[in-house]
């Protein structure tokens, strides 16, 4: 990539490399037009695929153009601006140049501040790991935990996942982040016995961008033997969306399956997966979204919803878990409607590694 943004350089200009996949190029025009040009120029330089090894591979840039002194007059500020400028660029598709411009939204700021923060955070190793329990329904035993990563920030206290982990598929940090938070629960989990006396089972979510990955099952399989945990006991989250990459998905559910590891389906029903998508694939579970447990105990459709989910998991062997569960009324009629675990807030909120060692010394009642 330096030699050919280098080529596409004059000798004047500079060409920097900050770190990662970050470069600056410092250029001595009067003219804004002249960097439109240049921008497009190195763009263009990207364009021809890499060769890698024989593999071919193909990238694109985002740039983002700040002008002195219309931008900044100083090298900070006008730094700034350049990434705020890539930023915009990137969010709005990739391959492509932006001016900075003054009202480019706080959003951009804030998510700027965001991911530059989320890639501080695992670099120092500040991310934590909790873990929620999953019940076998019909005795309340413990037998499996879900691991759900927090971001506790020194400034904004606890980050939700549900606000970072978007910011991390979209600038592809969810990558490093994913392969962190799997190293992490197999390293908290392994050897901790559920209450049947088992290995604890363990489940992790796992995006569709780091599921995708060429190198992902690989990956998988050097955590699990890095830390020594069963893969029979290691369970992966993915949600409708990886399905519906179907043809590539397949073959990584296989290979992942022959590992001896399981699959199971998240946020079940709100997806747009179309059911035949199930058929046929090595799932080992559905979790039915928290969404139709909500008003199950009163709506009459949310209850015909879920009737249908577990039959459905009935008759293609998966097993059906509920997520959600707030109210010992909706684990009880889960429990009669066939529904065999649950999840939630009336057994236990998601808890730290510590804190689960604790809670399982002490013996389950029969809900
Ligand atoms: P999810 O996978 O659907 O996780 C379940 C979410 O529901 C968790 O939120 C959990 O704390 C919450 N929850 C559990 N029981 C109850 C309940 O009874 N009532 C209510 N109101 N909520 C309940 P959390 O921890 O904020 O995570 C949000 C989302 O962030 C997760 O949704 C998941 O999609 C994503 N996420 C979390 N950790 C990871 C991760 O390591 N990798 C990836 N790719 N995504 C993650
Ligand atoms: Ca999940
Ligand atoms: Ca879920």
């Amino acid at each position: 990539v330096s030699v050919r943004l280098r080529e596409a350089l004059r000798r004047s200009d500079t060409l920097a490399r900050l770190g990662g996949d970050e470069f600056v190029v410092l250029t001595g025009s009067a003219q804004p037009e002249d960097a439109s040009h240049l921008a497009m120029k190195l763009l263009g330089a990207l364009r021809d695929p890499f060769d890698l090894g024989g593999e071919q591979i193909r990238i694109t840039g985002s740039i983002g153009i700040a002008v002195f002194p219309d931008h900044g007059t100083d090298r900070n500020v006008l730094m700034r601006a350049a990434d705020i400028a890539m930023y915009s660029a990137k969010s709005q598709g990739r391959n492509r140049y932006q001016f900075f411009t003054a009202d480019m939204s706080e959003r951009t700021q804030e998510r700027m501040q965001m991911e530059q923060g989320l890639r501080r955070a695992i670099d120092n190793d500040a991310l934590e790991v909790h873990y929620q329990p999953q019940l076998r329904l019909s005795d309340a035993h413990v037998i499996g935990v879900e691991a759900l990563v927090r971001w506790p920030h020194p400034e904004l206290g606890m980050i939700s996942p549900a606000r970072f982990i978007p910011v991390a598929e979209e600038s592809g940090i969810i990558e490093t982040l994913g392969m962190w938070v799997l190293r992490r629960a197999c390293h908290d989990i392994v050897g901790l016995p559920d209450n049947d006396g088992r290995q604890m089972r363990l489940a992790v979510n796992v995006s569709v961008r780091q599921f995708m990955r060429e190198d992902f099952v690989a990956h998988v399989l050097e955590v699990l033997t890095e830390t020594g945990f069963p893969a029979e006991s290691l369970e992966l989250e993915i949600t409708e969306s990886t399905l519906q990459v179907i043809e590539q998905s397949a073959g990584i559910l296989d290979a992942l399956k022959r590992l001896g590891i399981s699959i199971s389906i998240d946020d079940f029903g709100t997806g747009y997966s179309s059911l035949s998508v199930l058929r046929g694939l090595p799932i080992d579970r559905i979790k039915i979204d928290r969404s139709f447990i909500i008003d199950l105990t009163e709506n009459e459709d949310a209850r015909a919803m879920i009737e249908a989910m577990l039959a459905l998991g009935r008759s293609l062997r998966m097993t059906t878990i509920a997520e959600g569960i707030e109210l010992s009324e909706q684990a009880e009629l889960l429990l009669r409607l066939g529904c065999s675990e649950g999840q939630g807030y009336l057994f236990a909120r998601p808890m730290s590694a510590g804190q689960l060692r604790q809670s399982l010394r002490h013996p389950p009642d029969d809900i």
